[in-house]
């Protein structure tokens, strides 16, 4: 299995989007956050999604460069027309854009249509964590990608309808949630069918509605379906995914599942709150300190060895990654290699 520093990623990400038609001041930014996201432990959504990407450019699902339209604003809020652009673009200046009114306006919300995948969704308020705000991405896929059923169904209605919230904390690994409303992701079934493992009971149902753990089985004909978030209790995690679909969908536009939109792409809300405009930031970092001290103090169960917050895993892997290097899987690498000979890269140079 290949192993890849962040820059040589970087760089063979980016060399590939350039080749395929992606503007020299959009590529980067699309490459830093999918090996963002490798770096942080989340593969499914990082370099893997190239050959995907560059087939979206190839047949016009992405239109790189599009204009990021601001359709109608106040100081607190916006809608933004994406034009279709890559969703990882308009994210990120949707986010931007959000934090900045957030810094005259106390709190902001920003939705967005017509945007394709924007990744993982965790690193947008990770941007306003870094400002010293609370951050909040809400998304879904506007119709598309119906692989969760809903509670007590058996075949897919809802996409896997994320929502991450990052909170700053004072030593500078903010707390980040960036959960899936489902089991899991919808790419980690990718990541299990190119590695050719197995998937824990629990994460699927075949199209029969029984428990599987053969990630084929997602896309067979007919299909199985990802199963809501909470097991014996998944009502709350269809219940929640299914508010995520009117915040995300319904608000911007973009449509909710069901909306009869085919074309993958995701309808996202981003919320930020200015937090020393309510508490001092200071007195704000003691409260956070005490919550996490607190939770960490709990005797742990049997087969786990310690207490952790959300983001500290990914903060972790990332520390590891940056000195051990990121491995990507030979499926993965083999795909990239021919994607990137298919733009006019034969030989990948990093
Ligand atoms: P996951 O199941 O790995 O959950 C990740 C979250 O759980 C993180 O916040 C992590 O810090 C936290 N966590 C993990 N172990 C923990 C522990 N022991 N204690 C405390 N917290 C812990 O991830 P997922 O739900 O499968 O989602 C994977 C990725 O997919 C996310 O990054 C998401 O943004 C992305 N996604 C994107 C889209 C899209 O359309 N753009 C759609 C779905 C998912």
């Amino acid at each position: 299995m290949p192993n890849f520093t962040q820059e040589q990623l970087q760089k063979i990400t980016t060399d590939i989007f350039e080749a395929g038609g992606v503007p020299t001041d959009e590529a980067p930014i699309v490459a830093e956050l999918l090996v963002a996201s490798n770096l942080t432990g989340h593969d499914s959504h990082g370099v893997i999604r190239i050959p995907q990407y560059i087939g979206f450019i190839e047949s016009g699902l992405i239109q790189p460069g599009s204009p990021v339209e601001i359709e109608s604003e106040s100081p607190s809020h916006a809608l933004i027309n994406g034009n279709w652009g890559f969703g990882h673009v308009i994210a990120q200046k949707a986010m931007t854009l959000a934090i900045e009114k957030a810094k005259s306006s106390t709190v902001s919300a920003i939705s967005i249509y017509n945007c394709n995948h924007i990744g993982r969704i965790g690193s947008y308020p990770m941007l306003a964590a870094e400002a010293g705000m609370i951050g909040i991405t809400i998304v879904n896929a506007g119709g598309a990608a119906l692989y969760v059923a809903p509670f007590g169904g058996k075949e897919g209605r809802l996409a896997t309808n994320p929502i991450a919230i990052a909170s700053p904390t004072r030593n500078g690994h903010p707390i980040l949630l960036d959960i899936t409303s489902s089991v899991v992701a919808q790419g980690k079934i990718r990541v299990a069918v190119n590695r050719g493992d197995s998937v824990p009971l629990g994460w699927l149902i075949n199209s029969e509605g029984e428990p599987t753990q053969n990630p084929q089985d997602l896309m067979a004909s007919p299909p199985g379906a990802l199963l809501p978030l909470g097991g014996i209790v998944g009502h709350k995690g269809y219940a929640l995914g299914l508010m995520i679909d009117i915040l995300g969908g319904a608000l911007s536009g973009a449509g909710c599942s069901g909306s009869g939109n085919t074309r993958l792409q995701n309808g996202v809300l981003m919320i930020v709150l200015d937090i020393a405009k309510f508490t001092p930031l200071d007195e704000f970092y003691e409260r956070i300190d005490g919550l996490v001290a607190h939770v960490k103090t709990s005797p742990t169960a049997p087969g786990f060895d310690e207490i952790l917050v959300p983001g500290e895993i990914e903060a972790r892997q990332t520390e590891r990654r940056l000195r051990e290097g990121i491995p990507i899987d030979d499926e993965t690498w083999r795909q990239i290699q021919e994607t990137a000979a298919e733009v006019g890269i034969p030989e990948l140079k990093f």
